[in-house]
Protein backbone atom coordinates (compact mmCIF):
# COMPACT_ATOMS: atom_id res chain seq x y z
CA UNK A 1 0.00 0.00 0.00
CA UNK A 2 1.17 3.76 -1.17
CA UNK A 3 0.21 7.13 0.36
CA UNK A 4 1.06 10.32 -0.48
CA UNK A 5 0.41 13.52 1.03
CA UNK A 6 1.58 16.79 2.43
CA UNK A 7 2.03 17.03 5.99
CA UNK A 8 0.03 19.85 7.28
CA UNK A 9 1.26 22.98 9.48
CA UNK A 10 -0.90 24.32 12.34
CA UNK A 11 -0.06 27.77 13.54
CA UNK A 12 -1.16 26.32 17.02
CA UNK A 13 2.47 24.61 16.32
CA UNK A 14 4.31 28.06 16.78
CA UNK A 15 4.56 27.88 20.15
CA UNK A 16 6.23 24.79 20.86
CA UNK A 17 8.18 25.41 18.22
CA UNK A 18 9.71 29.11 19.57
CA UNK A 19 10.02 27.15 22.80
CA UNK A 20 12.08 24.54 21.89
CA UNK A 21 14.61 26.01 19.17
CA UNK A 22 15.60 29.19 20.09
CA UNK A 23 16.35 28.14 23.83
CA UNK A 24 20.18 29.36 23.57
CA UNK A 25 18.63 32.85 23.49
CA UNK A 26 15.39 32.69 26.24
CA UNK A 27 16.63 35.71 27.97
CA UNK A 28 16.54 37.86 24.59
CA UNK A 29 12.89 37.65 25.94
CA UNK A 30 13.25 40.53 28.37
CA UNK A 31 15.15 42.59 26.01
CA UNK A 32 12.61 42.95 23.91
CA UNK A 33 9.67 43.28 25.97
CA UNK A 34 11.96 46.32 28.14
CA UNK A 35 12.39 47.74 24.46
CA UNK A 36 9.14 47.89 23.56
CA UNK A 37 8.66 49.71 26.84
CA UNK A 38 11.05 52.33 25.96
CA UNK A 39 9.86 52.55 22.77
CA UNK A 40 6.64 53.45 23.68
CA UNK A 41 8.10 55.74 26.28
CA UNK A 42 9.62 57.76 23.44
CA UNK A 43 6.28 57.98 21.86
CA UNK A 44 4.52 59.74 24.39
CA UNK A 45 7.49 61.74 24.80
CA UNK A 46 7.45 62.59 21.06
CA UNK A 47 3.45 63.15 20.88
CA UNK A 48 4.32 65.48 23.98
CA UNK A 49 6.66 67.59 22.06
CA UNK A 50 4.65 68.11 18.74
CA UNK A 51 1.73 68.70 21.14
CA UNK A 52 -0.66 65.59 20.04
CA UNK A 53 -1.18 64.36 23.35
CA UNK A 54 -1.92 67.22 26.06
CA UNK A 55 -1.64 65.08 29.15
CA UNK A 56 0.82 65.34 31.67
CA UNK A 57 3.90 63.24 31.39
CA UNK A 58 4.20 62.26 34.52
CA UNK A 59 7.63 60.43 35.71
CA UNK A 60 8.81 58.54 32.71
CA UNK A 61 10.55 55.39 33.66
CA UNK A 62 10.57 51.43 32.87
CA UNK A 63 9.72 49.14 35.59
CA UNK A 64 10.83 45.64 36.09
CA UNK A 65 9.38 43.60 38.78
CA UNK A 66 9.11 39.38 39.53
CA UNK A 67 6.94 37.66 41.89
CA UNK A 68 8.14 34.42 42.87
CA UNK A 69 4.89 32.92 44.35
CA UNK A 70 2.63 33.77 41.99
CA UNK A 71 4.84 33.12 39.09
CA UNK A 72 5.14 36.50 36.93
CA UNK A 73 7.83 39.01 35.42
CA UNK A 74 5.82 42.04 34.95
CA UNK A 75 7.36 44.91 32.16
CA UNK A 76 5.09 48.43 32.98
CA UNK A 77 6.02 51.46 31.30
CA UNK A 78 4.25 54.84 30.87
CA UNK A 79 4.09 55.48 27.72
CA UNK A 80 1.70 55.80 25.00
CA UNK A 81 -0.80 52.23 25.82
CA UNK A 82 -2.78 50.73 23.20
CA UNK A 83 -6.53 50.50 22.47
CA UNK A 84 -8.35 47.25 22.05
CA UNK A 85 -7.83 47.99 18.56
CA UNK A 86 -4.57 48.39 18.69
CA UNK A 87 -4.08 45.53 20.28
CA UNK A 88 -6.01 43.78 17.55
CA UNK A 89 -3.72 45.53 15.08
CA UNK A 90 0.03 45.50 16.43
CA UNK A 91 -0.25 42.41 18.66
CA UNK A 92 -2.20 39.78 17.32
CA UNK A 93 -1.69 40.42 13.73
CA UNK A 94 1.77 40.49 13.89
CA UNK A 95 1.92 37.69 15.76
CA UNK A 96 -0.77 35.48 14.29
CA UNK A 97 -0.06 36.35 10.33
CA UNK A 98 3.07 36.02 10.67
CA UNK A 99 3.00 32.54 12.26
CA UNK A 100 2.18 30.10 9.01
CA UNK A 101 4.81 31.96 7.23
CA UNK A 102 7.38 31.20 10.63
CA UNK A 103 6.16 27.64 10.52
CA UNK A 104 7.12 27.27 6.54
CA UNK A 105 10.04 29.06 6.62
CA UNK A 106 11.33 26.88 9.72
CA UNK A 107 11.05 23.64 7.95
CA UNK A 108 14.31 24.24 6.01
CA UNK A 109 16.32 26.52 8.72
CA UNK A 110 18.92 24.52 10.09
CA UNK A 111 19.73 27.10 12.65
CA UNK A 112 18.27 28.93 15.61
CA UNK A 113 20.08 31.78 15.06
CA UNK A 114 18.78 32.68 11.77
CA UNK A 115 15.50 32.20 13.34
CA UNK A 116 15.65 35.10 15.59
CA UNK A 117 17.20 37.16 12.20
CA UNK A 118 14.69 36.48 10.05
CA UNK A 119 11.52 37.11 12.07
CA UNK A 120 11.97 39.48 14.76
CA UNK A 121 10.14 37.83 17.30
CA UNK A 122 9.55 40.45 19.23
CA UNK A 123 6.74 40.70 22.04
CA UNK A 124 6.44 36.96 20.68
CA UNK A 125 9.82 35.66 22.36
CA UNK A 126 7.63 36.55 25.54
CA UNK A 127 6.28 32.75 24.41
CA UNK A 128 9.49 31.58 24.98
CA UNK A 129 9.71 31.44 28.91
CA UNK A 130 5.69 32.26 29.72
CA UNK A 131 2.50 29.65 29.41
CA UNK A 132 0.64 32.90 28.96
CA UNK A 133 0.90 36.65 28.47
CA UNK A 134 -0.84 38.82 29.58
CA UNK A 135 -1.55 42.51 28.46
CA UNK A 136 -2.72 45.58 30.75
CA UNK A 137 -3.07 48.84 28.84
CA UNK A 138 -4.44 52.31 29.14
CA UNK A 139 -4.31 54.10 26.13
CA UNK A 140 -3.12 57.86 25.94
CA UNK A 141 -6.04 58.68 23.80
CA UNK A 142 -8.62 60.77 25.57
CA UNK A 143 -11.54 58.99 26.78
CA UNK A 144 -9.84 55.20 25.68
CA UNK A 145 -10.78 52.67 28.11
CA UNK A 146 -8.14 50.21 29.50
CA UNK A 147 -8.24 47.10 27.87
CA UNK A 148 -6.75 43.49 28.82
CA UNK A 149 -5.57 40.87 26.60
CA UNK A 150 -4.51 37.20 27.83
CA UNK A 151 -3.22 34.37 25.62
CA UNK A 152 -2.12 31.17 26.52
CA UNK A 153 0.35 30.22 23.63
CA UNK A 154 -2.52 29.37 21.44
CA UNK A 155 -3.75 31.10 18.63
CA UNK A 156 -6.82 31.98 21.17
CA UNK A 157 -6.72 35.04 22.82
CA UNK A 158 -9.12 37.29 24.84
CA UNK A 159 -9.75 41.19 25.32
CA UNK A 160 -11.64 42.23 27.59
CA UNK A 161 -11.68 45.13 29.73
CA UNK A 162 -8.75 46.11 31.64
CA UNK A 163 -7.70 47.64 34.58
CA UNK A 164 -5.37 49.87 34.19
CA UNK A 165 -5.65 53.20 35.71
CA UNK A 166 -2.84 55.40 34.55
CA UNK A 167 -1.54 55.54 30.96
CA UNK A 168 0.54 53.15 29.55
CA UNK A 169 1.11 49.06 29.55
CA UNK A 170 1.76 46.21 32.06
CA UNK A 171 3.28 42.60 30.38
CA UNK A 172 2.80 40.53 32.20
CA UNK A 173 4.30 36.77 32.03
CA UNK A 174 2.76 33.74 33.56
CA UNK A 175 6.44 32.01 33.61
CA UNK A 176 6.30 28.92 32.69
CA UNK A 177 7.68 25.50 34.49
CA UNK A 178 11.11 25.47 32.41
CA UNK A 179 11.85 29.11 33.34
CA UNK A 180 11.56 29.52 36.31
CA UNK A 181 15.42 30.22 36.83
CA UNK A 182 13.79 33.58 35.42
CA UNK A 183 12.16 34.34 38.79
CA UNK A 184 15.42 35.81 40.55
CA UNK A 185 16.50 38.55 41.49
CA UNK A 186 20.23 38.13 40.34
CA UNK A 187 18.72 36.34 37.06
CA UNK A 188 17.15 39.21 36.16
CA UNK A 189 19.53 41.99 37.19
CA UNK A 190 22.24 40.25 35.55
CA UNK A 191 19.80 40.24 32.13
CA UNK A 192 18.89 43.77 32.59
CA UNK A 193 22.29 44.86 33.11
CA UNK A 194 23.80 43.26 29.85
CA UNK A 195 20.95 44.03 27.65
CA UNK A 196 19.53 47.11 29.21
CA UNK A 197 22.37 48.87 30.56
CA UNK A 198 22.49 51.64 28.45
CA UNK A 199 18.45 52.38 27.43
CA UNK A 200 17.43 55.85 27.06
CA UNK A 201 14.96 55.69 29.71
CA UNK A 202 14.91 54.44 33.04
CA UNK A 203 14.93 51.01 33.93
CA UNK A 204 13.94 50.38 37.19
CA UNK A 205 14.40 46.98 39.43
CA UNK A 206 13.07 47.26 42.57
CA UNK A 207 14.98 49.14 45.24
CA UNK A 208 18.17 49.74 46.98
CA UNK A 209 19.73 51.04 49.87
CA UNK A 210 22.00 53.85 49.72
CA UNK A 211 23.66 56.42 51.90
CA UNK A 212 22.54 60.13 52.19
CA UNK A 213 23.37 63.11 54.62
CA UNK A 214 21.53 63.50 57.77
CA UNK A 215 22.58 66.64 59.14
CA UNK A 216 25.46 66.94 61.69
CA UNK A 217 26.07 65.17 65.34
CA UNK A 218 27.05 66.97 68.32
CA UNK A 219 31.05 67.25 67.40
CA UNK A 220 29.89 68.42 64.08
CA UNK A 221 30.76 65.80 61.90
CA UNK A 222 28.00 65.04 58.89
CA UNK A 223 26.08 62.34 59.43
CA UNK A 224 24.67 59.63 57.03
CA UNK A 225 21.50 57.75 56.81
CA UNK A 226 20.02 54.48 55.16
CA UNK A 227 17.46 55.03 52.75
CA UNK A 228 15.77 53.08 50.11
CA UNK A 229 15.95 54.46 46.39
CA UNK A 230 14.61 52.70 43.08
CA UNK A 231 17.24 50.25 41.67
CA UNK A 232 17.70 52.10 38.50
CA UNK A 233 19.78 49.74 36.09
CA UNK A 234 20.81 51.77 32.90
CA UNK A 235 22.99 54.77 32.29
CA UNK A 236 20.31 56.63 29.91
CA UNK A 237 22.92 59.19 28.69
CA UNK A 238 26.08 57.28 27.97
CA UNK A 239 29.46 58.74 26.55
CA UNK A 240 28.90 57.83 23.01
CA UNK A 241 25.47 59.54 22.80
CA UNK A 242 27.63 62.89 24.12
CA UNK A 243 29.77 65.14 22.04
CA UNK A 244 33.68 64.59 21.96
CA UNK A 245 34.00 68.88 23.73
CA UNK A 246 31.56 67.56 26.28
CA UNK A 247 33.94 64.96 27.44
CA UNK A 248 36.84 65.16 29.42
CA UNK A 249 39.67 62.52 29.21
CA UNK A 250 38.25 61.31 32.59
CA UNK A 251 35.37 60.61 31.36
CA UNK A 252 36.27 58.25 28.85
CA UNK A 253 38.13 56.65 31.39
CA UNK A 254 35.38 55.88 33.56
CA UNK A 255 33.17 54.78 30.81
CA UNK A 256 35.98 52.46 29.98
CA UNK A 257 36.46 50.80 33.57
CA UNK A 258 32.30 50.49 33.91
CA UNK A 259 32.42 48.46 30.68
CA UNK A 260 35.87 46.48 31.81
CA UNK A 261 36.30 46.42 35.62
CA UNK A 262 39.33 44.59 35.69
CA UNK A 263 41.52 46.03 32.64
CA UNK A 264 44.17 48.42 32.74
CA UNK A 265 43.96 51.84 31.72
CA UNK A 266 43.26 51.62 27.59
CA UNK A 267 46.32 53.65 25.67
CA UNK A 268 43.74 56.57 23.79
CA UNK A 269 39.86 56.10 22.23
CA UNK A 270 38.50 57.05 19.15
CA UNK A 271 35.10 58.78 19.50
CA UNK A 272 32.84 58.01 16.39
CA UNK A 273 30.14 60.25 15.83
CA UNK A 274 29.35 59.79 11.75
CA UNK A 275 25.75 60.84 10.43
CA UNK A 276 26.01 60.40 6.38
CA UNK A 277 25.77 58.02 4.94
CA UNK A 278 24.63 55.76 7.65
CA UNK A 279 24.32 57.00 11.37
CA UNK A 280 26.99 55.64 13.97
CA UNK A 281 27.89 56.95 17.11
CA UNK A 282 30.52 54.82 19.48
CA UNK A 283 34.02 54.92 21.36
CA UNK A 284 36.74 52.63 20.40
CA UNK A 285 39.48 51.74 22.81
CA UNK A 286 43.28 50.55 22.47
CA UNK A 287 43.64 47.90 25.15
CA UNK A 288 47.06 47.49 26.81
CA UNK A 289 48.67 44.51 25.27
CA UNK A 290 50.03 42.40 27.75
CA UNK A 291 51.53 39.70 26.09
CA UNK A 292 51.22 37.02 28.71
CA UNK A 293 47.18 37.82 28.59
CA UNK A 294 45.75 35.91 25.70
CA UNK A 295 43.77 38.41 24.00
CA UNK A 296 40.29 37.70 23.71
CA UNK A 297 38.50 39.22 20.09
CA UNK A 298 34.62 40.49 20.48
CA UNK A 299 34.93 42.90 23.30
CA UNK A 300 33.45 45.46 21.22
CA UNK A 301 29.50 45.93 21.91
CA UNK A 302 27.32 46.45 19.45
CA UNK A 303 24.14 48.43 20.47
CA UNK A 304 20.79 49.01 18.46
CA UNK A 305 19.64 52.69 19.84
CA UNK A 306 21.62 52.36 23.36
CA UNK A 307 20.54 48.48 23.21
CA UNK A 308 22.99 46.16 23.57
CA UNK A 309 22.73 43.36 20.86
CA UNK A 310 25.53 41.11 20.61
CA UNK A 311 29.45 41.29 21.17
CA UNK A 312 30.27 39.32 18.18
CA UNK A 313 31.28 42.03 15.88
CA UNK A 314 32.39 40.21 13.14
CA UNK A 315 31.43 41.56 9.95
CA UNK A 316 31.08 44.86 11.62
CA UNK A 317 34.40 45.36 12.42
CA UNK A 318 37.48 44.81 10.47
CA UNK A 319 38.85 41.71 11.84
CA UNK A 320 42.41 43.33 12.93
CA UNK A 321 40.12 45.72 15.36
CA UNK A 322 38.70 42.96 16.88
CA UNK A 323 40.52 43.36 19.86
CA UNK A 324 39.91 46.76 20.40
CA UNK A 325 37.52 47.33 23.22
CA UNK A 326 34.31 49.99 23.34
CA UNK A 327 30.76 49.82 21.78
CA UNK A 328 29.50 51.08 18.67
CA UNK A 329 25.79 52.06 18.30
CA UNK A 330 24.36 52.13 15.05
CA UNK A 331 20.40 52.30 14.28
CA UNK A 332 20.92 51.06 11.42
CA UNK A 333 22.14 48.18 12.65
CA UNK A 334 18.54 45.64 13.05
CA UNK A 335 17.74 44.91 16.47
CA UNK A 336 17.79 41.21 15.84
CA UNK A 337 20.87 40.95 14.29
CA UNK A 338 22.03 37.53 13.25
CA UNK A 339 25.14 36.27 11.50
CA UNK A 340 23.79 35.38 8.04
CA UNK A 341 22.08 39.20 8.38
CA UNK A 342 24.82 40.96 8.97
CA UNK A 343 26.12 40.00 5.69
CA UNK A 344 24.07 40.31 3.74
CA UNK A 345 23.35 43.81 5.08
CA UNK A 346 24.32 46.98 2.81
CA UNK A 347 25.22 48.93 5.77
CA UNK A 348 27.66 46.53 7.49
CA UNK A 349 30.28 46.90 4.81
CA UNK A 350 30.22 50.88 4.62
CA UNK A 351 30.66 50.72 8.48
CA UNK A 352 33.02 48.37 8.54
CA UNK A 353 35.56 50.28 6.13
CA UNK A 354 34.30 53.42 7.90
CA UNK A 355 35.58 52.24 11.22
CA UNK A 356 39.38 51.06 9.37
CA UNK A 357 39.38 54.95 8.09
CA UNK A 358 38.81 56.28 11.67
CA UNK A 359 40.78 54.75 12.93
CA UNK A 360 44.10 55.10 10.40
CA UNK A 361 43.29 58.48 11.17
CA UNK A 362 43.37 58.95 14.75
CA UNK A 363 46.88 56.81 14.50
CA UNK A 364 48.53 59.07 11.77
CA UNK A 365 46.92 62.14 14.04
CA UNK A 366 48.85 60.97 17.26
CA UNK A 367 51.77 59.90 14.75
CA UNK A 368 51.99 63.46 13.68
CA UNK A 369 51.26 65.29 16.63
CA UNK A 370 52.80 63.75 19.40
CA UNK A 371 55.79 61.42 18.30
CA UNK A 372 57.43 60.81 21.93
CA UNK A 373 54.04 59.38 23.20
CA UNK A 374 53.31 57.07 19.90
CA UNK A 375 56.58 55.77 20.00
CA UNK A 376 56.29 55.25 23.47
CA UNK A 377 52.68 53.60 22.79
CA UNK A 378 54.13 51.47 19.75
CA UNK A 379 54.61 48.39 21.56
CA UNK A 380 51.26 47.84 22.31
CA UNK A 381 49.62 49.30 19.00
CA UNK A 382 52.22 47.76 16.57
CA UNK A 383 50.49 44.40 16.67
CA UNK A 384 47.26 46.22 15.05
CA UNK A 385 48.69 48.44 12.79
CA UNK A 386 50.99 45.19 11.34
CA UNK A 387 47.94 42.88 11.61
CA UNK A 388 45.32 45.52 9.58
CA UNK A 389 48.13 46.32 6.85
CA UNK A 390 48.86 42.81 6.27
CA UNK A 391 44.74 42.08 6.04
CA UNK A 392 43.54 45.27 4.96
CA UNK A 393 45.27 46.98 1.68
CA UNK A 394 43.45 50.50 2.47
CA UNK A 395 44.92 50.44 6.21
CA UNK A 396 48.35 49.36 4.47
CA UNK A 397 48.54 52.77 2.37
CA UNK A 398 47.37 54.48 4.79
CA UNK A 399 49.62 52.90 8.10
CA UNK A 400 52.73 53.46 5.80
CA UNK A 401 53.50 57.00 6.99
CA UNK A 402 53.15 55.66 10.44
CA UNK A 403 54.47 51.68 10.90
CA UNK A 404 57.15 52.18 12.50
CA UNK A 405 60.53 49.71 12.33
CA UNK A 406 62.93 48.87 15.81
CA UNK A 407 66.08 48.03 15.38
CA UNK A 408 68.16 46.18 18.37
CA UNK A 409 69.54 49.16 19.61
CA UNK A 410 65.97 50.21 20.59
CA UNK A 411 65.62 53.06 17.79
CA UNK A 412 62.64 53.35 15.39
CA UNK A 413 61.98 54.69 12.21
CA UNK A 414 59.33 55.28 9.81
CA UNK A 415 59.65 52.99 6.69
CA UNK A 416 61.31 56.02 4.98
CA UNK A 417 63.47 56.55 7.35
CA UNK A 418 64.39 53.68 7.60
CA UNK A 419 65.37 53.67 4.10
CA UNK A 420 67.53 56.88 4.19
CA UNK A 421 69.37 55.56 6.89
CA UNK A 422 70.58 52.06 5.51
CA UNK A 423 70.68 53.02 1.41
CA UNK A 424 74.39 54.35 2.04
CA UNK A 425 75.87 50.83 3.11
CA UNK A 426 73.07 48.36 2.65
CA UNK A 427 72.66 48.21 -0.77
CA UNK A 428 73.81 45.65 -3.00
CA UNK A 429 76.24 46.22 -6.32
CA UNK A 430 72.82 45.96 -8.95
CA UNK A 431 71.29 48.77 -6.63
CA UNK A 432 68.89 46.37 -4.54
CA UNK A 433 68.38 47.21 -0.43
CA UNK A 434 68.79 44.52 1.71
CA UNK A 435 66.83 45.21 5.17
CA UNK A 436 68.63 42.97 7.76
CA UNK A 437 66.70 41.50 10.66
CA UNK A 438 67.18 39.35 13.18
CA UNK A 439 64.01 37.11 14.35
CA UNK A 440 65.92 36.25 17.96
CA UNK A 441 68.59 38.81 19.45
CA UNK A 442 69.46 36.04 21.98
CA UNK A 443 70.61 33.63 19.86
CA UNK A 444 71.87 35.63 16.46
CA UNK A 445 73.74 38.16 18.82
CA UNK A 446 77.02 37.15 16.97
CA UNK A 447 75.49 37.85 13.68
CA UNK A 448 73.71 40.72 14.86
CA UNK A 449 77.84 41.96 16.26
CA UNK A 450 79.58 41.23 13.25
CA UNK A 451 76.53 42.97 10.95
CA UNK A 452 77.27 46.05 13.09
CA UNK A 453 80.88 46.07 12.98
CA UNK A 454 80.37 46.95 8.93
CA UNK A 455 78.01 49.70 10.01
CA UNK A 456 75.20 47.56 9.01
CA UNK A 457 71.68 48.03 10.79
CA UNK A 458 69.78 44.96 12.61
CA UNK A 459 66.08 45.45 12.50
CA UNK A 460 64.17 43.30 15.42
CA UNK A 461 61.33 41.25 13.98
CA UNK A 462 60.53 38.77 17.18
CA UNK A 463 56.82 39.28 17.51
CA UNK A 464 54.10 36.96 16.16
CA UNK A 465 53.23 38.63 13.19
CA UNK A 466 56.75 39.67 12.26
CA UNK A 467 57.28 36.51 9.60
CA UNK A 468 54.16 38.26 7.87
CA UNK A 469 55.06 41.43 8.50
CA UNK A 470 58.52 40.90 6.58
CA UNK A 471 57.35 39.21 3.26
CA UNK A 472 54.80 41.98 2.77
CA UNK A 473 57.61 44.75 3.24
CA UNK A 474 59.59 42.76 0.48
CA UNK A 475 56.16 42.98 -1.44
CA UNK A 476 55.44 46.72 -0.93
CA UNK A 477 59.09 48.42 -0.68
CA UNK A 478 60.81 48.91 -4.19
CA UNK A 479 64.17 47.06 -4.60
CA UNK A 480 64.06 45.96 -1.23
CA UNK A 481 64.98 42.47 -0.07
CA UNK A 482 64.26 41.59 3.90
CA UNK A 483 67.12 38.79 5.28
CA UNK A 484 67.82 37.30 8.37
CA UNK A 485 70.77 38.58 9.72
CA UNK A 486 72.35 35.11 9.36
CA UNK A 487 71.61 34.87 5.89
CA UNK A 488 74.64 34.76 3.40
CA UNK A 489 73.60 38.17 2.61
CA UNK A 490 76.57 40.40 4.56
CA UNK A 491 78.92 39.29 1.60
CA UNK A 492 77.14 40.88 -1.22
CA UNK A 493 76.63 44.35 0.39
CA UNK A 494 78.50 46.89 -0.48
CA UNK A 495 81.31 47.31 2.24
CA UNK A 496 83.18 50.32 3.52
CA UNK A 497 86.03 51.93 1.85
CA UNK A 498 88.16 50.49 4.82
CA UNK A 499 88.65 46.90 4.80
CA UNK A 500 87.77 45.34 8.65
CA UNK A 501 90.81 44.64 10.38
CA UNK A 502 91.64 41.46 10.94
CA UNK A 503 94.07 39.24 13.52
CA UNK A 504 94.32 36.75 10.77
CA UNK A 505 97.11 36.83 7.74
CA UNK A 506 94.97 36.45 3.99
CA UNK A 507 96.62 32.92 4.21
CA UNK A 508 95.49 31.84 7.60
CA UNK A 509 92.01 33.34 6.43
CA UNK A 510 92.34 31.25 3.54
CA UNK A 511 93.17 28.18 5.63
CA UNK A 512 90.24 28.39 8.14
CA UNK A 513 88.01 29.17 5.42
CA UNK A 514 88.83 25.81 3.97
CA UNK A 515 88.19 23.95 7.53
CA UNK A 516 84.79 25.66 7.99
CA UNK A 517 83.87 24.65 4.44
CA UNK A 518 84.92 21.20 4.80
CA UNK A 519 82.75 21.13 8.29
CA UNK A 520 79.96 22.54 7.25
CA UNK A 521 79.45 21.41 3.40
CA UNK A 522 75.57 22.10 2.67
CA UNK A 523 73.89 24.15 -0.43
CA UNK A 524 73.66 27.21 0.60
CA UNK A 525 75.67 28.06 3.74
CA UNK A 526 78.75 30.38 3.57
CA UNK A 527 81.61 30.73 5.67
CA UNK A 528 83.28 34.14 6.26
CA UNK A 529 86.35 34.78 7.92
CA UNK A 530 86.75 38.22 9.11
CA UNK A 531 87.46 38.67 12.75
CA UNK A 532 87.85 42.32 14.17
CA UNK A 533 89.96 41.64 17.23
CA UNK A 534 91.46 38.89 18.85
CA UNK A 535 88.50 38.72 21.45
CA UNK A 536 85.53 38.65 18.85
CA UNK A 537 84.47 35.72 16.41
CA UNK A 538 86.76 34.80 13.83
CA UNK A 539 84.42 32.89 12.00
CA UNK A 540 80.78 33.25 11.00
CA UNK A 541 78.60 30.55 8.96
CA UNK A 542 75.42 31.97 7.35
CA UNK A 543 73.12 30.30 5.06
CA UNK A 544 71.45 31.72 2.05
CA UNK A 545 67.57 33.55 3.30
CA UNK A 546 65.89 31.27 0.45
CA UNK A 547 67.42 28.21 2.36
CA UNK A 548 66.58 29.23 5.63
CA UNK A 549 62.84 29.93 4.69
CA UNK A 550 62.50 26.42 2.61
CA UNK A 551 64.24 24.73 6.09
CA UNK A 552 61.75 27.11 8.73
CA UNK A 553 58.93 26.03 6.18
CA UNK A 554 59.68 22.36 6.26
CA UNK A 555 60.33 22.87 10.57
CA UNK A 556 56.63 23.21 10.24
CA UNK A 557 55.69 27.02 10.35
CA UNK A 558 59.03 28.69 10.46
CA UNK A 559 58.95 31.00 13.24
CA UNK A 560 63.29 30.77 13.09
CA UNK A 561 64.38 27.41 15.37
CA UNK A 562 67.53 26.81 13.51
CA UNK A 563 69.14 25.20 16.35
CA UNK A 564 71.98 23.47 14.56
CA UNK A 565 73.86 26.20 13.73
CA UNK A 566 74.55 29.22 14.90
CA UNK A 567 77.48 31.22 15.31
CA UNK A 568 80.94 29.50 15.28
CA UNK A 569 83.63 30.18 18.05
P1 LIG B 1 8.36 45.76 17.08
O1 LIG B 1 8.76 46.27 18.42
O2 LIG B 1 9.53 45.39 16.25
O3 LIG B 1 7.39 46.63 16.36
P2 LIG B 1 7.06 43.77 18.64
O4 LIG B 1 6.57 42.40 18.33
O5 LIG B 1 8.08 43.88 19.69
O6 LIG B 1 7.60 44.37 17.29
O7 LIG B 1 5.84 44.69 19.03
C1 LIG B 1 4.76 44.82 18.15
C2 LIG B 1 4.01 46.09 18.37
O8 LIG B 1 3.23 46.02 19.54
C3 LIG B 1 4.86 47.32 18.56
O9 LIG B 1 5.27 47.87 17.34
C4 LIG B 1 3.91 48.25 19.30
O10 LIG B 1 3.04 48.90 18.38
C5 LIG B 1 3.10 47.30 20.12
N1 LIG B 1 3.60 47.25 21.49
C6 LIG B 1 4.34 46.28 22.03
N2 LIG B 1 4.66 46.55 23.31
C7 LIG B 1 4.09 47.76 23.60
C8 LIG B 1 4.04 48.61 24.77
N3 LIG B 1 4.64 48.27 25.91
N4 LIG B 1 3.35 49.77 24.67
C9 LIG B 1 2.73 50.12 23.53
N5 LIG B 1 2.75 49.36 22.40
C10 LIG B 1 3.40 48.19 22.44
MG1 LIG C 1 9.79 45.23 19.79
Amino acid sequence: MQEKGTISIHTENIFPIIKKFLYSDHEIFLRELVSNAVDATQKIKRLSSIGQYKGELGELQVEVSFDKENKTITVSDRGLGMTAEEIKKYINQIAFSGATEFVEKFKDAKDANELIGKFGLGFYSAFMVADRVEIQTLSHQEGAAPARWICDGSTEFEITEGNRTTRGTDIILHINADSEEFLDQHKLEEILKKHCAFLPVPVVFGKRNTSVEDGQDENGETKYKTVEIDNIINNTNPIWTKSPSELSDQDYLDFYHQLYPMSDDPLFWIHLNVDYPFNLTGVLYFPKVKKEVELRPNKIKLFSRQVFITDEVKDIVPEFLMLLHGVIDSPDIPLNVSRSFLQADSHVKKINSHITKKVADKLGDLFKKDRKGYEEKWSDIGLFVKYGMLTDEKFYDRAKDFVLLNNTKDEVFTLSEYEEKVAPLQTEKEGNKVYLYTTDPGKQDSFIQSANARGYDVLLMNSPLDNHFISQLEQKLEKTQVKRVDSGTIDSLIKKDEPLPSVLSEEQSATVKTVFEKAVKKPGMNVHVESLSPSELPVTVTMDEFMRRMKDMAAMGGGGGMNFYGSLP
